[in-house]
């Protein structure tokens, strides 16, 4: 799940980690007073959505008057700001933070995630702030510092030492970034995050540290025991079918291709997209109903597939384990009648009563294509699609 920069900064905060000062709007006016609360002489009005790049895009601007912070707040709520993160289509702006202007000595970069490959919290350090850091990564990695933390010590402050020399911080900054690096570590474990990134990490002109961006990202299976981390959530800010899926438990990534997948168990999933794009086609999304498919469940599944114009096809590919396939079928057969599905469907089950359940797809007089294998499968539903079109 992800947050808002301004929700991530409020909880980097309750951890030690400095930031500057600043209130989220809904609204220009709202706006105009956070500035008046805030006071000083140079604000910062920035878009809020799930996505990186605003800088660039036009979601942040320095303005020097009240006035000026009530109409550029104006200007940005409501507007579909495209960045390189939102696709062409871009994001609506439903709130503006309203944060003091700093002073801008030098910028950096500092995350803490998973590093997969080692299995380790990796912190990550960079002295090329505000810049895109998988640019940094592919044209100067050299310039990218990275240090494993064994989960059994967690961050020591010679791990902090090590990457602020490695940034060129002098003096006191020495001791401001040990604590500020130990926040933000306390902060992604406690709080379940998968990811927390600072960029730009700036030094201040009178030479503090300060966080002028944060983003966190946050382990949906952790959810459950972050009750502050869970009331973040900006549902508007999420795709509408993922949305609808997750109420209902299933796992769905909508993907741009043109046959859509309801198959049970992850790893069948994969499967399956894969031998679609054997076959010369593109899945339209990932979608796993889970163990138990109740006919419920398969008819929300058919629901969000159909949902997306882009479906010409759909291919149901599960296996009978613990569900028996002849439940399944049923529960296909009613929401196939439930629902008008105007594109091909094609239907492979395997495992536990799999006749009965094909009898029960060939008796329910729905226009389904049975298949035997994963590869008949796939290819049925391809050759349909082509035929339809
Ligand atoms: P994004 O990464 O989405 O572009 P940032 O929060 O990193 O958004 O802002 C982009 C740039 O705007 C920063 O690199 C920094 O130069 C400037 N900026 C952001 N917040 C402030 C602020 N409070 N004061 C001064 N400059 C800022
Ligand atoms: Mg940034």
């Amino acid at each position: 799940m992800n947050i808002h920069e301004y929700q991530a900064k409020g909880l980097l905060a309750k951890f030690g980690v400095a930031v500057p000062r600043g209130q989220v709007a809904f609204t220009a006016s709202e706006a105009e007073v956070a500035a008046q609360d805030l006071g000083g002489s140079v604000w910062v009005v920035k878009a809020q959505i799930h996505a990186g790049g605003r800088g660039k895009g036009g979601g942040v601007k320095v303005v020097k008057s009240r006035e000026e912070v009530k109409k550029t707040a104006n200007q940005m709520l409501g507007m579909k700001l495209v960045t390189h993160q939102t696709g062409p289509g871009g994001k609506e702006v439903k709130r503006v933070y309203i944060e003091e202007g700093c002073d801008i000595a030098r910028e950096l970069y500092l995350s803490v995630l998973l590093d997969r490959a080692t299995s380790w919290v990796t912190v990550m350090a960079s002295t090329e702030g505000g810049m895109d850091i998988e640019e940094v990564a592919a044209k100067t990695p050299e310039k990218i510092i990275k240090v494993a933390i064994d989960p059994a010590v967690g961050l020591q402050p010679f791990h902090a030492r090590k990457l602020a020399f490695g940034l060129g911080l002098e003096g006191p900054q020495i001791r401001s970034a040990v604590k500020f690096l130990q926040g933000m570590y306390k902060a992604y474990t406690e709080l379940d995050a998968s990811l927390v990134e600072i960029n730009p990490l700036v030094v201040t002109g009178a030479g503090d540290l300060v966080a002028l961006d944060a983003k966190m990202n946050f382990d949906n299976n952790g959810l459950f025991r972050q009750k502050e981390v869970a009331d973040l959530r900006d549902e508007s800010e999420e795709d509408a079918a993922e949305l609808e899926a997750s109420q209902h438990e299933l796992n769905y990534i909508k993907l741009d291709g043109s046959i859509g997948c309801m198959v049970n168990g992850a790893g069948l999933a994969m499967a399956t997209m894969d031998i679609i794009k054997l076959e010369g086609s593109d899945p339209a999304n990932f979608l796993d109903v889970g163990g138990g498919a109740s006919a419920e469940r398969v008819t929300v599944a058919f629901k969000i597939i159909l949902s997306d114009p882009n479906v010409k096809g759909i291919l149901v590919n599960i296996f009978g384990g613990i569900m028996r396939c002849d439940t399944i079928a049923e529960g296909i057969v009613a929401a196939a009648k439930e629902l008008d599905i105007h594109v091909p469907l094609v239907v492979r089950l395997e495992g536990t009563n799999v006749d009965k359940g094909k009898a029960i797809l060939d008796k329910s007089g729905l226009d389904i294509v049975s298949a035997d294998s994963l590869g008949d499968a796939a290819k049925k539903v391809v050759a349909a699609l082509k035929e339809a079109h």
